[in-house]
């Protein structure tokens, strides 16, 4: 049983991007209107009718989810989440980066998607550290597939290799 859960998790180094997967998620911020980081490279790889739906949402607050469609994305969906910013830890960054997980799986249930790819959610310019980060990642991912069988694979795009190793380490802390 922990083998076929662990089997629905898949780890890759490179640009989420050009990920033939159903939905990608986007690690956004509250405005939704585009930014560095990956939030920049889905919005130049999406083109412009991407900005477009994202400015009509309107923005999205931290911890939350909205869908749009990918437009030039091998992608059919991306899924916006906004990280929480790391100031330390006291300000509910843990389970606001619980729940940008679980509310993205959430999202990609409600799309019918049956596999997703996640980037490393507030680990870029939000600086929240990455070996507290992947476990987070990894466990909330763990306890959904659990509970659900509509998102069949969850694909965990690593940009470079210390983000790789990171989850490849805390893949069999979580999982066995
Ligand atoms: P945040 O503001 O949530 O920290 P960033 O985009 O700055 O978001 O960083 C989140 C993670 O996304 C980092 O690990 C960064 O290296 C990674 N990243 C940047 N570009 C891409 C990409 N094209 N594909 C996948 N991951 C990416």
């Amino acid at each position: 049983m922990a083998t076929e859960l662990k089997d629905r998790i898949g780890i890759v180094e490179g640009d989420i991007t050009t990920m033939d997967v159903d939905a990608i998620v986007n690690a956004a911020n509250t405005t939704l209107l585009g930014g560095g980081g990956v939030d920049g490279a889905i919005h130049r790889a999406a083109g412009p009718e991407l900005l477009e739906e994202t400015r009509r949402i309107g923005g999205c607050p931290t911890g939350e989810a909205r869908v749009t469609k990918g437009y030039r994305l091998p992608a059919k969906w991306v899924i916006h989440t906004v990280g929480p910013i790391w100031t330390g830890g006291d300000k509910h960054e843990d389970v606001l980066l619980a729940n940008c997980y679980r509310n993205s799986l959430g999202a990609a249930v409600e799309v019918g998607a049956a596999t997703l790819a996640f980037p490393s959610i507030s680990t870029g310019a939000y600086r929240f550290p990455l070996e507290r980060a992947v476990r987070i990642a990894l466990k909330e991912t763990k306890s959904f597939l659990e509970a659900d069988q509509t998102v069949q694979k969850v694909i965990f795009v690593c940009f470079g290799g210390e983000v790789y190793r990171a989850y490849q380490e805390a893949l069999d802390e979580v999982f066995d």
